[in-house]
This record gives structure tokens, C-alpha cells and sequence, in this order.
């Protein structure tokens, strides 16, 4: 038995590592627990985030959208001279090096605000001691006021379409192809098949992306996965819906073919490379000693509060290994909101205002409920949309397509939901979250000064609208 610490965190992803860095700030004695490792034997920090999630995806297709927008520079009278060309490997290559400089970071930020990391597999016992097992097998016993479990989730892996080295991926190796295939398949039309579906398109791979479910994108408003499908299929990301992979089978080692059912029948397809992305379950395997106390619920998830306590006194979980959706941004939240509890505030985190974003051009991103959601509660709502369209900043920017689609309530004005396809749909979500946060109305919004020309002037039009007031787009009523 070695040292003793006011908290231990088991897992350096978003959700650890902000944990770690916020407890330390609060002036507790804390250590960060990672099992990842890389080829030299050095802990890997941030988890799926910073390696194999956002930060390489958003690499990737910035990448491929600064070639697409190369390729058609001449809109805007810019001849790039004979044919544009993407050097894969070097894509690729500059990812690794944005991802080794985050990685590398938060080191450095450990090592600034005092977090102690203790490198191996941790595991909770009774009494809240983490065992941390080192690589070689040998274990060191650590005490701790507090312990937050990190673990974060792994990707699902499905019988038909068993992960084949180079062939058959899960999404760690679908961001490491380093040319282009010429067709490749995706299990799975949501966030991440989308976002890795778009980044080949781009670089002229044909696409085709199976979806087991009837409805596309079926938890975005109906408005959003309308627009997005249709805009999709302009990109030629051929997507089929009611398609349920039923096998695979490797062609002389460099094909595959894959089967699916839909509603007409048996089909097949064969492609170069097949991406599997239908969903993350969570990570907790040999985390959790048989008396840790422990509870995970009915879908494997660390079972948690508002809080995130477990039932064990002392002991929290966040982000990916509990419920809520698997986002970065949410597992961070919840780790400083614990961190804070910890140290003896008072703190609270809104579920109702995490946005969502997929980052394809353009990008889908919202806030709040869907129209259909809130309809199917009998709220009585107002709804203003306003198209990039009709906005003087993204005709400049060559980026009209999609809208702003804001939803408040008839009766308080309250803004419930805010829905957006458009090029920087990323930035400008930040926007809506602030308003919901601060239970702005419609009317708030409408009040605010924007300013021009800036494609943020949508939501202005879109809060207008939801009275019938947009400026640029044919007015439905009379202002009183
Ligand atoms: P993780 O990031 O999974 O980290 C958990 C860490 O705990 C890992 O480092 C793991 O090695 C470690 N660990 C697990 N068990 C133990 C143990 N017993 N002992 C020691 N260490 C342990 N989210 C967004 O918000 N925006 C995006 O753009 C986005 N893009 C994504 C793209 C892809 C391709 C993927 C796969 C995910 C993406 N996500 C995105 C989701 C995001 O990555 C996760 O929601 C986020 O990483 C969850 O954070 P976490 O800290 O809970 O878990
Ligand atoms: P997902 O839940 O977004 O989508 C999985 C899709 O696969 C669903 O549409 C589902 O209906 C479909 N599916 C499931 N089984 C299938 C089958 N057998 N055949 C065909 N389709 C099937 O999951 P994901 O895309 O793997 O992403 C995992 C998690 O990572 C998500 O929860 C997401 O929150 C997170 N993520 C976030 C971002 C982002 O914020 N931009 C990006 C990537 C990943």
C-alpha cells in the first residue's frame, strides 16, 4: 500500500483528464489512471476523443473539404493550374501530427497543475482502493477519499462483419486508410459513418452506406435529416435504408463482399475497404472488482444519478461509460461538474441543452428538442426557419445550402430547440446553447444585434421568423 489521494481517476479521456485537471486546480491531491500505451511503452492520453474520435475525424475531413473546395476554386475565379491532387499519406501523416501534439498536451498539463499519472489497468475495490496494474502484471494498491470511474466505450462489433486487418474496420482503422479505395462500404449511416462516409466521397471513393433502420437520422428533427439526405445524395453518399448487413466474406484478400437484406430482398455489394460503425457500448471490462459496489444497469452502463454518483459513497462515473450521449463535450462537463462536487460545490450540469453536431459539409448540428419530439408532448409551439440561402455572408462564402431552424413556445416565447444544416452549423450552435442556457425567448434573440454581414444573422432571421418577422424572406404576418 502506497500513497493515499483526495481523488483518483480511472481513464484520461475528455471525460478523465478534465476531471484530473479541475481536482487538482481545486487543490486535491490527485492521480489520473490510463492503461493505453503506446509502442514505446508510454501512456497514451486522451483517450478515443484525441487518438481514434474527433480530433483525427475533423483532421481528416477538413482535409478532404479544403480539397473539394480546391477543386472548385473557379467559382470564385481562381484557376489552381491542371488537375488538383490529394496525397493521401500526407493527410493522413498530418493527422498523426495533430493528434501526437494534443496527446502530448495534456502531459504537459498534468504535469503544470500537479495530477500524478499512474500508468496501467486500474481496477476499483471495496473501500474505494484502485489496484493499478502495471503491464508486466505487477500491481500497486492506491486509497482514495473519491474515486471517478473514465473508462469511456469501445466500439460494437457485429457476427456478419468480423474486423478484418486492412478490410473489414471499426473506426480506429477507418482513420488510418492511407489511399484512396475505390468503393468502400459503411455498416451504419450515423455520426461516424457519415462523417468517414464523407471524407472518402470527397477524395472520389463511391460510397455506400447501409442502414438497418426505416428513417434516416432519426434523431435530428424530420426537417434536418430531410435537407441532409437529400444534400447527401448530391455528394453521392449513396445511402440505403432498411438494409441490415447479413454477412461478409473476404474476396482473394483484397475484396469484400458484403450481403445485406432490405425490404426487396437478399443483395450484395463488393467493395475495397468496409467500415463498421454501428454504435459504442461501454468500456468496463475488468474495471470493477466483484465488491466495488458497483452497479451497471440493463445496457452494461455504470449506473449513475444526476450527479453522476454511483451508489457507492465517493464514487462517480462520466461520459461514455454512463448514460447520456457518447460526446466529448458531455463526458468534460460531467467530469468538472463531479470534480466540483467533490471539492465541496455546488454544481449542476443541464442535459437539456447539449448540442449535437455532425461534422459533414454541410454540417448538421442542434440543440433542444425536435419539432416532432415536442409535438408528440402537446407543447404548443411556434417555429421560424430561415435559408443560408437568403444570407449575404454565405452567398459570399459560397455556402448557401440548408437553414436555421429555430422552435420557441407559443405561449412563454422560451426558445426549445434550435436545428441547423449549414456550412459552419458547428460554430453557430454555440449561439442557440448560450440562449437556451440562459432561457432566452425568441424575442430575446430578435433584440440582439447581429452583425453584418455574418452568417450567424440567420438565427436573428430564424427568431424573427418564428413571429413572422424575418426581414430578407417573405413575411407571414403583420407586425403589431
Ligand atoms: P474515452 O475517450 O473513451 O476515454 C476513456 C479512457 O479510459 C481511455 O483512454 C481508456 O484507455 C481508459 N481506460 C478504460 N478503462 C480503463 C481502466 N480500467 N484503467 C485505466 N484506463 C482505462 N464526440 C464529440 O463530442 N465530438 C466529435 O466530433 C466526436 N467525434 C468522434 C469520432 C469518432 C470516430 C469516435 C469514435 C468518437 C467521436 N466522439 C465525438 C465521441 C467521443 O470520442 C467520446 O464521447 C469521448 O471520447 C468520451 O470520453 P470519455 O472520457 O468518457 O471516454
Ligand atoms: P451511431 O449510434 O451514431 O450510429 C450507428 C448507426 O448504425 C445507427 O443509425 C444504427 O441504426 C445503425 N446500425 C446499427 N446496427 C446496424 C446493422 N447491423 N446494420 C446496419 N446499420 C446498423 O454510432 P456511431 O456512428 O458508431 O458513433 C458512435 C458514437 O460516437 C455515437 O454515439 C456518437 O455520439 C459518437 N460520435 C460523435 C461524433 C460527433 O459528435 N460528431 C462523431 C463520431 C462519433
Amino acid at each position: 500500500m502506497s500513497d493515499k489521494f483526495d481523488v483518483i481517476v480511472i481513464g484520461a479521456g475528455p471525460g478523465g483528464y478534465v476531471a484530473a485537471i479541475r481536482a487538482a486546480q481545486l487543490g486535491l491531491k490527485t492521480a489520473c489512471v490510463e492503461k493505453w500505451v503506446d509502442d514505446k511503452g508510454s501512456a497514451v492520453l486522451g483517450g478515443t476523443c484525441l487518438n481514434v474520435g474527433c480530433i483525427p475525424s475533423k483532421a481528416l475531413l477538413e482535409s478532404t473539404h479544403q480539397f473539394h473546395n480546391a477543386q472548385h476554386a473557379d467559382v470564385h475565379g481562381i484557376q489552381v493550374g491542371g488537375d488538383v491532387s490529394m496525397d493521401v499519406k500526407a493527410m493522413v501523416a498530418r493527422k498523426d501530427k495533430i493528434v501526437g501534439n494534443l496527446t502530448g498536451g495534456i502531459a504537459g498539463l498534468f504535469k503544470a497543475n500537479g495530477v500524478t499519472l499512474l500508468q496501467g489497468m486500474g481496477k476499483l475495490h471495496g473501500g474505494k482502493k484502485v489496484e493499478v496494474i502495471a503491464a508486466d502484471g505487477s500491481s500497486t494498491t492506491y486509497d482514495a477519499e473519491n474515486v471517478i470511474l473514465a473508462s469511456g466505450s469501445v466500439p460494437v462489433e457485429i457476427p456478419p462483419a468480423p474486423l478484418t486487418e486492412g478490410l473489414i474496420l471499426d473506426n480506429e482503422g477507418a482513420l488510418n486508410i492511407d489511399e484512396t479505395p475505390k468503393r468502400l462500404g459503411v455498416i451504419g449511416a450515423g455520426v461516424i459513418g457519415l462523417e468517414m462516409g464523407s471524407v472518402w466521397a470527397r477524395l472520389g471513393t463511391e460510397v455506400t452506406v447501409l442502414e438497418a433502420m426505416d428513417d434516416f437520422l432519426s434523431a435530428a428533427d424530420k426537417d434536418v435529416a430531410k435537407e441532409a439526405a437529400k444534400i447527401f445524395k448530391k455528394q453521392n453518399l449513396d445511402i440505403k435504408l432498411s438494409a441490415r448487413c447479413t454477412g461478409t466474406e473476404i474476396i482473394d484478400g483484397k475484396e469484400v463482399k458484403v450481403k445485406y437484406a432490405d425490404a426487396e430482398g437478399d443483395k450484395e455489394i463488393i467493395v475495397d475497404k468496409l467500415i463498421v460503425a454501428v454504435g459504442r457500448k461501454p468500456q468496463t471490462q475488468g474495471l470493477l472488482a466483484d465488491d466495488s459496489g458497483v452497479n451497471l444497469d440493463e445496457r452494461g452502463f455504470i449506473f449513475v444519478n444526476e450527479q453522476c454518483q454511483t451508489g457507492v459513497p465517493g464514487v462517480y462515473a462520466i461520459g461514455d461509460s454512463v448514460r447520456g450521449p457518447m460526446l466529448a463535450h458531455k463526458a468534460s462537463e460531467e467530469g468538472m461538474m463531479v470534480a466540483d462536487i467533490i471539492a465541496g460545490h455546488h454544481a449542476q450540469m443541464n442535459y437539456d441543452v447539449i448540442p449535437s453536431i455532425i461534422y459533414t459539409h454541410p454540417e448538421l448540428a442542434w440543440v433542444g428538442k425536435t419539432e416532432q419530439e415536442l409535438k408528440a408532448e402537446g407543447a404548443k409551439i411556434k417555429v421560424g426557419k430561415f435559408p443560408f440561402a437568403a444570407n449575404g455572408r454565405a452567398m459570399a462564402a459560397n455556402d448557401t445550402d440548408g437553414f436555421v431552424k429555430l422552435i420557441a413556445c407559443e405561449e412563454s416565447d422560451r426558445v426549445l430547440g434550435v436545428h441547423i444544416v449549414g456550412g459552419i452549423a458547428s460554430e453557430l450552435i454555440g449561439q442557440a446553447a448560450i440562449a437556451m442556457e440562459f432561457c432566452s425567448s425568441a424575442e430575446d434573440l430578435q433584440m440582439t444585434v447581429f452583425a453584418h454581414p455574418t452568417v450567424s444573422e440567420a438565427i436573428h432571421e430564424a427568431a424573427l421568423a418564428a413571429d413572422g418577422h424575418a426581414i430578407h424572406m417573405a413575411n407571414r404576418k403583420k407586425r403589431k
